[in-house]
Parts: C-alpha cells; structure tokens; sequence
C-alpha cells in the first residue's frame, strides 16, 4: 500500500489552492449574506480544465486517474473559502460520474463536454414526501402516444437546480414491472421543465439549492441513463461516490482552518499563559485534526476500493461520510470555543463554517443513512460462519 500524492497531484492540488484562494474566496462572506452563487468563478473554473482531468478523452478529457480529479477537488476546497460553491462542485462532479460510467456514448459525448465547460449539472433524488428512503420516489414515466415517455414528478432541495443546466431525474417506470427505478437526464429548456427559487437555508447559502418540477417532460431512450430498472444500483453507486467527496472537502475546509486557530491559541493569554498551554484548549485541536485525517483517510480507502473494484468501496464511503459530518460539525463548535465571543459574532468565518457544517449531516445521505449503511454492512460481512 502506498498513499501519496505523486509531485504532479501535488501541483495540481496547490494550483486549485491558488485557484480558490483568488477566484473563489473574495466575496464569500457577502454571498453568504445575500445567498448568491459565484457564476462567473463557475466558469473561470471550467476554463481552468479543472473537469478534465479525470474524463475519457473520448469526450474530450484528459483521461487521468480519479486521484488527478480529487487532488484538483482537494485543492479548491482548501483554498476557497466558500463551502457552498465546493457543494455546488461535489453535485456537478456527482453527474459528470454517473454519465461517465453509465451514460451511453452519445450522451456522452453531448453532455460532459458542456458540463466540463462552465454548465452547471444537478443530480435530483429527494422528494417532498422524503429523501432518505430514495426507492420510494414517485417522479414517473407513463408511455407517451406517439412513442417514449413523459416524465412527472416533483424533486425538492437539490443542489444546483435553481440554475442547473443539465439534471439527472431519480424516477421510476411501472411498465418495468416491480424493478422501475430509472435514471433520466434532461436540460433546462426541456418543455414541462421548471425550477424553482433558490432555498432560504441555515448553511451552504451560496450553493443553489431548490425544488424541480416535471410536468409531462418528453423523455425518449436517449435521456435514460444505465439500464432502464436498474436504476437503484447505478443511483446507489453515485451516492457513494458523492459520500467520498463529502470526506475529501470537509477535511480539506477543516485543515484550512488550522492556521488561524493555532494562531489564535498562540497569541491570547489566559490565566498568565497562552491557551495553547491549556490542555482543554489543545483538545479542541486534536478533535479537529482527528476528524481531518479520519475523514480524508477514509475517503482515500474509499477511493482506492471504487478504482480496484473492491465491494467495501460503499461501506467505506459511508465511514468517511460520518467521520465528516459529524467530526465537521464537532471541530467546527470546537474551533468557535477558541475564539470566545469573538467566534460567534457574525462578521467572522466561524459561525459560517458551523453552519455550512450542519448541512454536511443531511444533505448526501444523512447520518442515520450512513449509520444504517454501515451497520448493514457489518451485520453481512462479519456474520458468524454457520456451523
Ligand atoms: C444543502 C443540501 C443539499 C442537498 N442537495 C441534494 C441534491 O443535490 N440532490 C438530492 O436528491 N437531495 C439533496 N438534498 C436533500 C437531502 O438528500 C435530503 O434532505 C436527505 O436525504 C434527507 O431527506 P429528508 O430531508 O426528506 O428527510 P427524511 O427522509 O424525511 O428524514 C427525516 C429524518 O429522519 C431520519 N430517518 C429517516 N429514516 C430513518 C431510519 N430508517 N432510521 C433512522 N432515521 C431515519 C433521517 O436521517 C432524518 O434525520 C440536499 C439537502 C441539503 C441540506
């Protein structure tokens, strides 16, 4: 086993530092306050053939590994400062997988190479009615008269969608019997097709997020991604994926926070000493930096049994999806203590990253999921021999 970054991953992990530092940072505590996304930072970073690195060249790509990819994400969510807009990019990344591994090559080569190139893609599975229980969707294809489909449904709280230009549809066909679940994309324009506001949330504000309506969509063989019923496993499949990145970001948000919280140790006293020397104070550096390396390594392994085949890559995903969220959430509260009151006043990054934090426990799957994953999983594969 060896788990380094080559010099080249190295490279491109400062560029996309860099990258977020100067592009994507400025402004995020005004984007915060009023909700926006950072379109044109959208597009300087497609322009950067940030996308690339990890598509087929088929399509236009670089064809390099999935490690190229996740150094580039590791990067930007180091640098930029904007949780939201490191969301947005995890949900675009989510769908340019799902159609590299499943899309056929016409949708390949009509759909990744705009994604790659400043579109904006959503990936639409929840429902009003719930989103943990995702085989209960209700969106459906009913036969259309002159041949294929129309597609009705109503998804809420995705990631994008409010501006999304292209979005994979979670929904079912019951002329395929019991197993129904497929998978469909569409572009924004399509008729019957709407989005709606972005949503008023607690954290993430600066990733739109918001319901999509589908009223007799027109949808034929060519919008159906993977095998039409089998749409459960390949959806299964991307959320684990997804569930990796979670663990790539919030590890790299969390790492980016360190410098200024050891700064602070360092320069406040307390009591005649710096808080450095106050063994409660150091704790709240070790939670963080145990959920930094948890959720990263985590991710690693998870990546590393997605590129080998190994069946433990969603098990894995999920264990790094909960180091994540519920460490983010933990270092967050506790890199606020540091600050005392300053940490909770609304002009400093604390409060953002403890809100931005929140979200990291439901959206993706939410704790109870990964719980329930997890525990599955263990039940399976550590079930005593039978005798
Ligand atoms: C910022 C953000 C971005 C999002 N982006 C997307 C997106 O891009 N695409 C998308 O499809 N969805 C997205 N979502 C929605 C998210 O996936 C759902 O909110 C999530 O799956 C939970 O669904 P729900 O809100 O309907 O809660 P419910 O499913 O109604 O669950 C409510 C609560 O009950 C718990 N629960 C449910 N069943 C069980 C059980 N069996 N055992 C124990 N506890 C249980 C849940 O964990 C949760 O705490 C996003 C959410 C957020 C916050």
């Amino acid at each position: 086993m060896n788990l380094t970054w080559t010099p080249e991953q190295l490279a491109r992990r400062e560029k996309y530092r860099a990258f977020g530092r100067t592009a994507v940072a400025p402004g995020a505590e005004d984007r915060d306050a009023t909700g926006d996304f950072h379109r044109s930072a959208w597009k300087e970073l497609a322009a950067s053939q940030f996308w690339l690195s990890h598509v087929s060249t088929d399509v236009g790509g670089h064809g390099g590994t999935l490690w190229d990819f996740l150094a580039n994400l590791e990067g930007l969510a180091t640098g930029a400062e904007d949780s939201g807009f490191v969301l947005s990019a995890v949900a675009h990344a989510g769908l340019i997988h799902v159609l590299s591994e499943h899309g056929t090559p016409e949708q390949q080569r009509r759909i990744i190479p705009a994604l790659t190139g400043g579109a904006l893609g959503a990936t639409a599975a929840t429902e009003p009615q719930g989103g943990s229980h995702v085989a209960a969707v209700a969106t459906t294809a009913r036969p259309a008269a002159h041949g294929g489909w129309t597609l009705t449904g109503h998804k809420s709280h995705i990631t994008n969608a409010p501006a999304a230009d292209h979005l994979l549809i979670v929904g079912r066909m019951p002329e395929l019997g019991k197993r129904d679940i497929t998978l469909f994309v569409v572009e924004r324009g399509r008729a019957g097709l709407s989005t709606g506001d972005h949503e008023h949330l607690l954290g993430q504000r600066t990733s739109p997020t918001g319901p999509i309506y589908l009223q007799d969509v027109a949808v034929t063989d060519d919008d159906i991604v993977g095998e039409p019923g089998n749409g459960l496993a390949t959806l299964y499949s991307f959320l684990a994926f997804d569930r990796l990145m979670y663990g790539i970001v919030v590890a790299a948000q969390l790492e980016a926070a360190l410098p200024g919280a050891i700064a602070r140790i360092t320069d406040r006293h307390a009591f005649g000493s710096p808080l450095a020397e106050h063994q409660m104070i150091q704790d709240k550096l070790v939670t963080a930096r145990t959920t930094i390396e948890s959720s990263r390594h985590l991710a690693y392994a998870a990546a590393d049994a997605l590129i080998r085949g190994d069946d433990r890559f969603s098990v894995l995903a999920s264990c790094a999806k909960l180091a994540a969220s519920e460490g983010g959430v933990h270092s967050a509260l506790e890199l606020m203590q540091i600050f005392g009151h300053s940490g909770y006043e609304r002009t400093q990054p604390h409060e953002r990253r403890l809100r931005d934090a929140v979200a990291i426990r439901i959206a993706g799957g939410t704790t109870e999921m990964q719980k329930k994953n997890i525990f599955k999983d263990t039940a399976e594969r550590f079930a005593p021999a039978a005798t």
